[in-house]
Parts: C-alpha cells; sequence; structure tokens
C-alpha cells in the first residue's frame, strides 16, 4: 500500500488544528501539525508534506508571508499550498492567491470539501504516468 499523502496544516487555533487533523485522517491523509508559521518552517526542513494548508491569521509571521516565503525557497516552490482563512472579502482572496496559495476556502469550512479540494489539487499536480 502506498504511503499516505502528508499534509501540512498551520494553524494556532488548537481546537481547529486537531479538527482539521482529524477529519484528514479519517480520510486516509497524513497530518502534520503546526502551530505558527515558525513551527512550519522548522518542520519543512525536516520533510516535505504533499500538500499544505496554511490560515491566514498567525501569531507572528503571517500565513501570507509563509506562502510567500514558501513560493520563493526551490525547495517549496511547488508546494500545492491552500489557504484557510476568515476572511471573505475579494481583496484577501486575491491577496492570498497571488502571495502564492493554490486555492482558499473561508471559515467555517466542511470537512468534506476541504478533502474534496486536497484530493482536486493533488490530482492536478500528480505527474502523468
Ligand atoms: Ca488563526
Amino acid at each position: 500500500m502506498a504511503a499516505p499523502v502528508s499534509v501540512l496544516i498551520v494553524e494556532d487555533e488548537p481546537a481547529i488544528l486537531e479538527l482539521v487533523a482529524i477529519n484528514l485522517e479519517h480520510a486516509g491523509f497524513a497530518p502534520l501539525r503546526a502551530a505558527s508559521a515558525e513551527d512550519a518552517a522548522r518542520l519543512l526542513r525536516q520533510r516535505l508534506p504533499e500538500v499544505a494548508l496554511i490560515d491566514w491569521m498567525l501569531p507572528g509571521q503571517s500565513g501570507l508571508a509563509l506562502a510567500r516565503r514558501l513560493r520563493a525557497d526551490v525547495r517549496t516552490r511547488e508546494l500545492p499550498i491552500i489557504f484557510l482563512t476568515a476572511r471573505t472579502e475579494e481583496d484577501a482572496k486575491v491577496a492570498a492567491l497571488e502571495a502564492g496559495a493554490d486555492d482558499y476556502l473561508t471559515k467555517p469550512f466542511s470537512a468534506r470539501e476541504l478533502v474534496a479540494r486536497i484530493r482536486a489539487l493533488l490530482r492536478r499536480r500528480a505527474p502523468q504516468l
């Protein structure tokens, strides 16, 4: 059996982090948890997940700054990124996409939709064999 797809979750609210992680586990993914951009950067130095879910509002460096950093680094340039945020205005969505996000989910979101979007993103990224 193939190893489960690892998904990095960067979210500072422990309840949301845990909820997302549990839902991803149920869907067959291997969640990696980070509570801040700094946490995520540390984790990314050790291993590269297949997808990253990034909350916009984080303590310290914002999710937006983290996304820009990931896009600027040759190692994480291609990492699929989905933004998770409570911000619904058009400007925020545009800023997230311009910072390098591949997709965008506004809170509250359903676990089903999140899983479907991760799968869609992975389909687009999968190499043609
Ligand atoms: Ca947050």
